[in-house]
């Protein structure tokens, strides 16, 4: 099998639900959690790999090329196939951001001033992908934990800078738009200022962002990340606010391990600005958060409902656990040093 076939790769139009799959043959060949299942694995992410090696010893956060990408900037021409199954160019660059040289860890484990050095190279990245002229979004998340099929355990987060602007953002986006039409203001400021007067999901604050369970959260501890102040991307944030986002990503890395006192997976995104060189001042930076457990030993699944239709379930009253997760973003925060905020309201 492998070798022989040419492998595809390109992106494929779902005329039903309007919107891209990136088709890419050579992924599959991606190994499993080879940690546990090669012996003398070496971490490539380490120190002194090949793939590190360039950087020699004393780096902090570095930026790789994902090995296995799912868009490439050479990626293959492709016809563009008829009205129904049209094709498209798998165009972009994925990278790894490898966040610390230490091979275990999460964002708590890192120093404040180390958590914020990789908030910069997020706001750069974003900065110098968005410009090229076939990147239309940049996408930075980060995943943790097997649950969530993460591969490899060294701390670190992805970009893809992609061709297209992605279906959540394109939701988001609309919404964003036809209320700032509608009401002449933002609709995250005018969130967060709701969520600031009712205080109950409030998880945690500092001078420059506020975390929140949302009023309409659809997962049961889903936490979000408001900048109190209307921008539109990370390399918009000043310094002092790239400490202070910092601050807000440690603390609530540091709540979910609190929360049942082990390590959870969770999946992190940023949502920003598309960077097509249109006009999105209507649109408002935030982070936000997905932990799948419902509670200690139970996953929350998205399945029939979640996937099927798009309706979730939300198992739990979020008011409540918003209190749960106050009360271990207090544990969390005698644990940090360096903390710039309190939980709660
Ligand atoms: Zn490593
Ligand atoms: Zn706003
Ligand atoms: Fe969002």
């Amino acid at each position: 099998m492998e070798g022989t076939a040419p492998s595809i790769h390109e992106l494929r139009w779902n005329p039903f639900l309007g919107q891209w799959v990136i088709v890419a043959g050579h992924r599959g060949r991606r190994p499993w959690r080879p940690e546990e299942r090669e012996k003398g694995f070496r971490c490539p992410f380490c120190p002194g790999s090949p793939e590190t090696e360039r950087f020699g010893d004393g780096w902090d956060v570095i930026v790789l090329p994902n090995r296995f990408p799912a868009l490439k900037p050479d990626a293959p021409e492709v016809a563009r196939g008829g009205d129904l199954f049209r094709r498209g160019r798998a165009l972009g660059i994925c990278e790894v951001v490898v966040e610390t040289p230490e091979h275990e860890g999460d964002l708590h484990t890192l120093s404040l001033e180390h958590m914020a050095r990789v908030v910069r190279v997020f706001a750069d990245e974003y900065r110098r992908l968005g410009s090229l002229p076939y990147v239309k979004y940049v996408a930075e998340f980060r995943n943790k934990g097997k649950e969530i099929g993460v591969s490899l355990t060294h701390p670190h987060s992805q970009i893809y800078a992609m061709p297209f602007i992605p279906p959540r953002i394109e939701a988001e986006l609309g919404n964003f738009k036809r209320f700032f039409e509608e009401h002449g203001e933002c609709l995250l400021c005018s969130v967060l200022r709701e969520e600031l007067r009712d205080g109950e999901r409030v998880v945690y604050s500092n001078r420059h962002f506020v975390v929140v369970l949302p009023f309409f959260a659809m997962w049961p501890y889903e936490l979000h990340v408001y900048p109190r102040r209307h921008v539109q991307s990370l390399d918009q944030l000043s310094d002092d606010e790239v400490l202070h986002l910092a601050d807000a990503l440690r603390v609530v890395t540091a709540t979910y391990s609190r929360l049942f006192d082990r390590d959870l997976p969770y999946i992190m995104v940023v949502h920003q600005a598309p960077t097509d060189g249109g006009d999105y001042g209507y649109y408002h930076l935030h982070v936000e958060f997905y932990q799948p457990y419902r509670e200690r030993d139970k996953m929350k699944y998205a399945a029939g409902i979640e996937w099927g239709f798009g309706t979730f379930t939300y198992d739990g009253v979020p008011e409540e656990k918003a209190e749960e997760l106050r009360a271990a973003c207090r544990r969390a925060v005698e644990g940090l040093d360096a903390v710039l905020g309190s939980c709660g309201y």
